[in-house]
């Protein structure tokens, strides 16, 4: 089934979380049952989804990516047209729209590379919501445009200095506040990932993509449908309502980094992961000797998270979810061969999707369809693969623009 039985996905997910934040998250899932059958809530989520994000996104048939690459018929989902170019809006929406409907009028939440931050920033501006972004140092420094993004949309950057400076660091910091504060506020968590309700909450709020993409093949038969894994969400929405059904297959891809040795990765489901408890939730995680969370390494910073979703690992587990890698270097070929083929941008997250893809159709023939999940665009990437791609020529480009 493609819900949680109370919290769980086979052996995975739950609710491990000390004493404080148990209230507010059984007060989270009941608003979020309630909201979800509720036509009054719906019609506002599809009202926003429409003429805030721009849905539907298209499905675009690549057909000269797919003649170029000689099989099957590739076809993608353009989530990157989402407004903030990214599938990340559509549960910062969802969840925002919940907020106001708790009458929580402050909003937190965690971000790494800062795309989730840009999202929930955005959100919160449009529906008149104060924002806090708890961020590592870290990541701070290295994903300056993304902050500087969130503050003109109004947000509050709050730098963390524990730990290792960065995401998880930031999650704690974002736990913290809440169990503070929690009457007035909202964690809008940004991942399929978490304590119950977060996994299947961010599942329906996303799956506003597999829905569409049912409606948009309503005559067609997809062999294979094809996304990359961070923690999961566009991935599960992506796959949502095909998940009940044997077909088609569904493909996950994580992000094999610059090779196997433990921290230059950030693949889980090879048998790398080790089933743990971390961060609230049980699922696969990569840990080093000690059983701490290891340093993961991906030239995409959404995709270097140690963890995984519950729901992703279950379906992993139970072989109904397929899981392969993609390089550090395949991504970044994959942004340049649809770059060249079909005027697309691919996020380097997505590209990890696309290589799969270029690896995936050449081997089925051509009558057969598979679809990749672009789940964002890649103007944000500019400064890892133009350095990647052109390095000398950005170089001189960043020298000039340094001059007062
Ligand atoms: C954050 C991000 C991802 C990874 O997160 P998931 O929760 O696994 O979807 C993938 N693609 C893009 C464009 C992202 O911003």
């Amino acid at each position: 089934m493609n819900t949680s039985d109370n919290g769980f996905f086979g052996e995975f997910g739950g609710m491990y979380v000390a004493e404080v934040l148990r209230s507010p998250l059984e007060e989270l899932k009941s608003a979020f049952n309630e909201a979800k059958d509720d036509p009054v809530f719906q019609s506002a989520f599809a009202e926003e989804a429409k003429t805030y994000i721009g849905r539907p996104t298209p499905l675009l048939h690549a057909k000269r990516a797919s003649k170029a690459l000689g099989g099957a018929q590739i076809y993608i989902k353009l989530e990157g047209l989402a407004n903030t170019g990214a599938h990340k809006i559509n549960n910062a929406l969802g969840q925002g729209l919940l907020a106001k409907r708790m009458g929580k009028r402050r909003i937190i939440a965690e971000t790494g590379a800062g795309q989730h931050g840009v999202a929930t920033a955005a959100v919160c501006a449009r529906l008149g919501l104060e924002c806090i972004i708890y961020m590592g140092e870290v990541d701070i420094k290295r994903q300056h445009p993304n902050v500087f993004w969130m503050e003109q949309y109004g947000a509050t950057v709050v730098p963390v200095s524990s730990g290792s400076r960065t995401l998880k660091d930031a999650v704690n910091e974002a736990l913290r506040d809440w169990a503070r504060n929690y009457d007035t506020t909202h964690y809008l968590l940004g991942s399929a990932l978490g304590p119950t309700p977060y996994p299947d909450m961010v599942r329906e709020f996303q799956s506003v993509i597999g829905n569409e993409v049912l409606e948009q093949t309503r005559d067609l038969e997809i062999e294979a449908m094809i996304a990359c894994v961070g923690g999961g969400s566009n991935a599960m929405g992506f796959f949502s309502p095909f998940i009940g059904e044997k077909r088609p297959r569904l493909i996950g891809v994580e992000a094999g980094g610059n090779g196997i040795a433990p921290g230059e990765h950030a693949v889980r489901m090879d048998g790398s992961g080790a089933v743990s408890v971390v961060q609230g939730y049980k699922s696969y995680f990569l840990l080093d000797g000690e059983g701490q969370v290891q340093n993961t390494h991906s030239v995409s910073a959404g995709l270097d998270y140690p963890g995984i979703g519950p729901q992703l690992a279950h379906l992993g587990k139970e072989g109904r979810v397929e899981f392969e890698r993609v390089s550090d270097e395949q991504a970044i070929d994959a942004v340049k061969f649809f770059a060249r083929n079909e005027g697309l941008c691919f996020a380097l997250e997505s590209a990890h999707a696309g290589a799969y893809a270029m690896r995936l159709a050449p081997t089925l023939t051509e009558d057969k369809r598979i679809i990749v999940n672009m789940s964002g665009r890649g103007d944000k990437d500019i400064f890892i693969t133009a350095r990647a791609i052109d390095e000398d020529n950005w170089i001189s480009f960043l020298e000039q623009e340094a001059v007062r």
